[in-house]
């Protein structure tokens, strides 16, 4: 079987973004296979913890991807201050006598980006819209490339490493059966500190945020790379309370048009066409979104990767430009308009290197410096009575189930399946058990 079919069997899906299903990347031709261990998103130390621990199964997996798809140049990205992890790297390298090499970046956000990554690498720039394979690059995280190795041995993606950081007794990183439930992590993390918190799925900056009485509708899915617990107060408080009458009538009376946003916007530091700035100048003086929909400075806003560099790092006003662009990103989509950027030269701004947001300071933006240094160490396999797998946890459609309820299973069972012709990720028991139940998850119960 080739590695791409064992991959699509283990049901891979990227461990650091919306989760696109792996073997689907692994159907090109690249020059540049780039294995992504940046980990930009403040207070995560997921993918440093596999890095420090699995990086002989890292190399093998990149050795192995590299092998298949012939691509010459292999690369492993992380930031410089990552010592422990490069010379466990290093090591695992040497040993291998693997062709891979360590690309060492600053630290600054959001440096893990695929389209930042791509440039910080190879120096060449993803035309606006388009993915790193126009310009001969694929790239994975560390966490898949671990998922890989595994495929490779026959052993399905059924475990999740994360991280629980934040308002937690003990910061940990665990590793749990995909389906445990969020409330089962904070109490492996030692539980939360205070009785009010503000929870997050993935990173500070781009997670999701989740209001604390919603925290038993959550459980771990194969993308779930953090639970942060912050505090009711702070910066993410209220943040997505704000409707979007609100956001766009602070947007006129406040953005006094300095163009921070667009100067420091990490997209437009590449030489893309989106101008945060002059979506926030016309959406002033726009009473309803669909009325601007064929202004090309406004499909621009599909090039905005919502990184919320431009509200949580540039804007001197508190202002929502992220949240805008992904408003008519969702009309634009509503109404499939596709922006068409045309055949531009594409060339990095020429101030890119001074107006890179450091990490630390976007973390203390956010109120985070508190957490920002936590050298996490404790670890917690975790063993789960009970799962509940949600049907769709990737890019692409909700998985069918293939089971019933009161079906006996065992671990690495497949329980639903791709439909056909569609893109996802096969999903397998995470434990063993009887289902309990099917609804948009199949919850699974050990007897
Ligand atoms: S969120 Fe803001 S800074 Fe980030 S890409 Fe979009 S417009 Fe640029
Ligand atoms: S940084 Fe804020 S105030 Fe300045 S142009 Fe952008 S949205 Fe307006």
């Amino acid at each position: 079987m080739s590695l791409k079919d064992k991959v699509r069997d283990a049901g891979v899906a990227g461990c650091g973004g919306a989760g696109f299903p792996t073997a689907v990347k692994l159907g090109g031709t690249y020059e540049y296979l780039i294995v992504n261990g940046v980990e930009c998103e403040p207070l995560l130390r997921t993918d440093r913890y596999i890095m420090r621990t699995f990086a002989d199964r890292v190399v093998s997996a990149v050795s192995a991807v590299q092998k298949e798809l012939a691509i010459p140049n292999a690369v492993i990205a992380l930031k410089h201050n990552y010592t422990e992890e490069i010379e466990s790297l290093k090591k695992a390298i040497k040993a291998a006598g693997a062709s891979i090499t360590i690309h060492q970046l600053e630290s600054f956000y959001p440096a893990g980006d695929e389209q930042t990554l791509v440039y910080e690498v190879t120096g060449r720039i993803v035309p606006p819209g388009g993915i790193p394979g126009k310009v001969g690059a694929v790239v994975d995280n560390v966490g898949t490339m671990l998922a890989i190795q595994d495929a490779l041995e026959d052993i399905p993606f059924t475990q999740k490493y994360l991280t629980v950081n934040g308002d937690v007794a003990k910061p940990t990183v665990l590793k749990v059966p995909v389906g445990t439930s969020f409330r089962k992590c904070l109490e492996l993390a030692g539980g939360t500190l205070n009785d009010k918190f503000v929870l997050i799925s993935g990173g500070p900056a781009m997670g999701r945020i989740i209001k604390q009485e919603n925290l038993d509708k959550e459980f771990v899915t194969k993308t779930t790379s953090g639970i942060l617990v912050l505090p009711a107060d702070g910066y993410h408080a209220g943040y997505q309370d704000m409707n979007p009458r609100h956001m766009l009538s602070r947007a006129r009376s406040a953005c006094i048009q300095c163009s921070f946003c667009s100067q420091l916007c990490p997209r437009a530091l590449l030489g893309h066409p989106l101008r945060p700035h002059k979506i926030m100048r016309r959406m002033a003086v726009t009473a309803d979104i669909k009325t601007v929909l064929d202004d090309p400075e406004i499909q621009a806003a599909q090039l905005c990767c919502e990184c919320g560099v431009c509200e949580i790092y540039a804007c001197p006003m508190g202002l929502q430009p992220r949240r805008i662009n992904g408003l008519i990103k969702r009309e634009l989509a509503a109404n499939k308009i596709k922006y068409n950027a045309g055949d531009i030269a594409l060339a990095a701004d020429a101030e890119r290197e001074n107006r890179k947001a450091p990490s630390k300071k976007l973390a203390g933006r956010m109120g985070l410096a508190p957490y920002y240094d936590a050298d996490i160490k404790a670890f917690i396999e975790y063993q789960a009575d009970e799962v509940s797998i949600p049907l769709k946890m990737t890019v692409g459609v909700p998985c069918v189930p293939c089971v019933k309820k009161g079906d006996k299973v065992k671990a690495g069972d497949i329980i639903a399946k791709v439909p056909d012709n569609t893109l996802g990720a096969q999903i397998h028991a995470s434990i063993d058990g009887k289902v309990a139940s099917i609804d948009d998850k199949i919850t699974i119960v050990k007897e």
